[in-house]
Formats: C-alpha cells, sequence, structure tokens
C-alpha cells in the first residue's frame, strides 16, 4: 500500500518540483503515511481511537520540544502496546508486531505535530519522517 501510494504520487507527476530531495520527497512520505494513518482508524475503529487518543495525551505531555526535536530524543515511545494486538488481532510474526508498533508511533506522533503546531506541523511530520530514515539507515551501516 504505501510503495503503491509513492507509485500513484510519481504517476500523477505530485510533488517533482526543483525542491524534490529536499522537501518535496519527504512531503510526499508524509502524505504516504497519512494515507496509511487512515487505513489504520478504519480497520481499528473505536478501540484504535481510544488507544491513539490516550497515548497522544501521554505524548503531549512528555514532549518537550526546546530546540533538541531534531535529535530524536524527545520523541516519547508507545506504552501499553500489545494493545495494538488487541485492535488489529494477532500479529503472524515479530517482523508484523514490530512494523505494526512503528505505524502507530506515527501517528500518534503526527497527531502530537498537528496539536502543538496546527498549520505548521507538516515542517515537524517532514522533519520526524526524515530524522527516524536517516536513523533507520545508520542502524543498517553498523549492522552490516
Ligand atoms: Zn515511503
Amino acid at each position: 500500500m504505501h510503495e503503491l501510494a509513492h507509485a500513484e504520487a510519481h504517476d500523477m507527476q505530485q510533488r517533482r518540483g526543483e525542491d524534490y530531495k529536499e522537501s518535496g520527497w519527504w512531503d510526499e512520505e508524509v502524505e504516504v503515511f497519512a494515507f496509511e494513518h487512515e487505513l489504520m482508524a478504519k480497520l481499528g475503529g473505536e478501540s484504535y481511537e481510544v488507544y491513539v487518543n490516550e497515548q497522544l495525551e501521554q505524548f503531549l505531555a512528555k514532549y518537550n520540544d526546546s530546540g533538541v526535536a531534531t535529535t530524536g530524543a524527545t520523541i516519547p515511545q508507545l506504552t501499553d502496546d500489545d494493545r495494538i494486538e488487541d485492535v488489529f488481532g494477532p500479529s503472524l510474526s515479530e517482523w508484523e508486531r514490530k512494523i505494526r508498533k512503528t505505524a502507530v508511533w506515527f501517528d500518534v506522533v503526527y497527531r502530537m505535530f498537528d496539536r502543538k503546531y496546527g498549520e505548521h506541523s507538516q515542517r515537524d511530520k517532514r522533519g520526524f519522517t526524515k530524522l527516524v530514515y536517516d536513523l533507520n539507515r545508520k542502524d543498517r551501516e553498523i549492522e552490516n
């Protein structure tokens, strides 16, 4: 789904301007995640909203954005994440469990930015998404 949404964006020639690598690519990434989150909310229904909203309130209480957000150090983590399994049914692998958790985490973080920064939240969603991708890349480089 995620990659199909990218393919569609490519097909429609969206966000392929001069700044594509610096910001257009990341704006597209944020849009694709937002699409994923919509699907998750539809699939998870009421119990998903309840879980995500509880987490959102905790994130808002814990999040400290005093200039260090770009290090990722202050982005809160999900608690009680076994409940994701109750919402969507049991994962079929440890890998699926991990992917689900990351997807829900992204959803809560994006909602947190929406609540905190309103119309300016795109900047932080883009920065956060880029940061997570960069950190994953570094992890992989260390593993290899
Ligand atoms: Zn992507």
